[in-house]
């Protein structure tokens, strides 16, 4: 071979070392175009900056790493980065989120659980191994980079790698178990881990206290706590033939309406922690962590628990948790109902329903607590297109900007052009498909008697372009916790006492009072909820009405953040009260109700 063929050969291996590399980090991680998107879209151009720099330094890290002379270096680096990587992977994939600080110290206080997490997460486990050797391979592979000054330069930096690691620790720190988002999954489940074990050795997460309660009379045989997403409380119209939610308008007399109604987080995993946890509004932090699960209370009244996950199929894998749910809290589920990947968006929350309505039929007593499909962004994909009644829509504003004519549903394209009034209209459609014509079946369809339902959503909406929709921790828009809460009982006396304390607390209803109210329904005595908890919905509230953002732990900040909501205010957007159903009459609007 002669000298130029070798040399040849050697930027050929260097080429191909270096798409494995990049193979690697690309197939790893699948956020990072659609956050830059979004950081552009919402004009954060000093976090654009500082993302994309932390990506340069990581990748640098990265190849000083992967073209470092010495075996052994390469080696030790490639199974930290590595294993680092699958288990970052292997957690998205289980779960559909990034690891974050909280799944580490859920997991950690579940560790327990770990050979029922194992079975749980048999396929991610094989899913893990697969790519921390993929990692460890591309990374070891000799370096084919024999240039003397730049080998001399690569053993002085090998300590590089910590940088990254190092920074992106201090980001969550700051961001409080946030700001990782899309940022390199070679590095971050590291910084996680560190930040976690951190924060786990300075507060250790202890487990569920044992229910010191005595059951006794149960109100109710069967109780459903439907938990919608993304639906705020002013979307829905009371109006009687309005053309928004007409069915909930005509259903309004079998309702008890406690809404407007303030949100406990902004956040869907925040919020649905605090329900399912049974947080009191003057315990959080630890205590969130430390009461028994709504599943725990309603199982010593002898109630079958079911929890409907009518989101696992969007978005993410089916048969997978969120929301903060370990393996452990599952074990106080009867019946974890999750969807299969091939139901379509706008049908999930009637397999949803038909769940529950199967349930209703048993005669045994029965706790459902449903995490609904609802308005889930992107609005448009969460209802049928023939069922665009209130237009232009996001969609529509896409496709006048993709010229191709190629409709490219991603959040990236519909995020990146969607004035306000095409949000509200999308919004609107959505609402009417998956909430209004929602409770005409469950109405039409569920045997309701000797139950209790309780509704509410997880958050309200923002449609604000350059903000975000929700979770904003700092100086949030109070539409972001402004959802609706109703209930319906079949019995008349305890349907009258909700009554009473829908008038009674009119302008005062929050999600904090959902807990003492299934304590209640449960059969728990009042006296001991009201030691623990403030007021159920049952009594008169006069709690002046706030909501959480970020950290509900206690993990980061010694007290949650509170921000007050007045429910009197009026927060409908200009537009939305003028929402055209452009060429729709009024007559057609009623004849395109569908029941399924
Ligand atoms: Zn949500």
């Amino acid at each position: 071979m002669t000298i130029a063929q070798k040399s040849g050969a050697r930027w050929i291996m260097l080429a191909v070392r270096l798409l494995a590399i990049a193979g690697f980090v690309v197939l790893t991680n699948p956020g990072f175009i659609q956050r830059i998107l979004l950081l552009q879209n919402q004009g954060r151009w000093g976090t654009l900056v500082f993302f994309l720099g932390l990506w340069g330094l990581s990748m640098a890290a990265l190849l000083i790493v992967a073209f470092h002379r010495r075996l052994w270096v390469r080696a030790v680096w490639a199974v930290v980065i590595a294993l680092t990587t699958a288990v970052g992977f292997a957690y998205q994939h289980a779960s559909g989120t990034e690891f974050g600080v909280f799944d580490a110290v859920s997991l950690w206080s579940a560790r327990h659980e770990a050979g029922r997490a194992m079975e749980f997460y048999a396929g991610q486990m094989a899913l893990l191994a697969v790519v921390a050797a993929i990692g460890i391979a591309v990374l070891t592979t000799p370096p084919a980079l024999p240039v003397a000054p730049v080998q001399r330069w690569l053993s002085r930096l090998v300590w590089t790698p910590v940088l990254p690691v190092a920074l992106i620790a201090a980001v969550i720190v700051l961001k409080e178990g946030g700001g990782s988002q899309a940022l390199p999954s070679q590095f971050v489940p590291l910084s996680v881990g560190l930040v976690s074990a951190a924060k786990m050795v300075s507060n250790p997460a202890p487990e569920r206290e044992a229910i010191r309660w005595a059951p006794g009379r149960r109100q109710a045989r069967h109780i459903v706590m439907l938990v919608d997403e993304s639906v705020r409380a002013d979307y829905i119209d009371w109006t009687p033939g309005n053309a928004y939610t007409p069915e909930l308008a005509r259903l309004q007399p079998r309702l008890v309406n406690f809404g407007p109604a303030a949100s406990a987080g902004n956040c869907s995993h925040y919020s649905n922690a605090l329900l399912r946890f049974a947080a009191a509004r003057k315990r959080l932090g630890v205590g969130v962590l430390t009461n028994p699960t709504l599943w725990q209370y309603a199982k010593r009244a002898g109630y079958r628990t079911v929890f409907i996950d009518a989101q696992s199929a969007f978005n993410r894998d089916p048969g997978k948790l969120q929301n903060f749910m370990t393996a452990e809290e599952t074990r106080d589920i009867d019946r974890l109902v999750t969807m299969p990947e091939n139901v379509p968006a706008p049908e999930l929350d009637d397999r949803l329903l038909d769940v529950i309505v199967e349930e209703l039929r048993s005669e045994k007593p029965v706790f459902i607590y449903a995490n609904k499909n609802g308005a889930h962004f992107p609005y448009d994909a969460s209802y049928p297109a023939s069922r665009q009644l209130f237009r232009p829509t996001m969609s529509d504003a896409q496709r006048e900007v993709t010229r191709d004519g190629v409709e490219k549903r991603t959040i990236a394209t519909y995020v990146s052009a969607a004035p306000e009034q095409t949000r509200i209209n999308s919004y609107r459609n959505a609402v009417r498909w998956s909430v209004d014509r929602f409770f005409k079946r469950l109405f039409d369809e569920a045997s309701l008697s000797d139950s209790v339902v309780l509704y509410t959503s997880d958050h309200g909406q923002a449609f604000d372009p350059t903000r975000l929709s929700h979770c904003t921790v700092e100086e949030p828009d109070p539409r972001e916790a402004l959802v609706p809460l109703f209930v319906t009982a079949s019995d008349p006396a305890l349907q009258q006492r909700f009554a009473a304390g829908a008038q009674a607390s009119r302008g005062r209803a929050s999600h904090f009072a959902l807990a003492p109210t299934l304590f209640e329904l449960f059969g728990y005595a009042k006296g001991e909820i009201a030691a623990s908890y403030g007021p159920s919905l049952l009594d008169r509230s006069t709690e002046a009405p706030g909501f959480t953002t970020g950290d509900i732990f206690g993990l980061f900040s010694p007290e949650p953040r509170w921000h007050a909501i007045d429910l009197g205010r009026d927060y409908l957007e200009p537009g939305a009260a003028t929402t055209s159903h452009r060429g729709v009459s009024a007559s057609q609007v009623e004849s395109t109700t569908v029941t399924r």
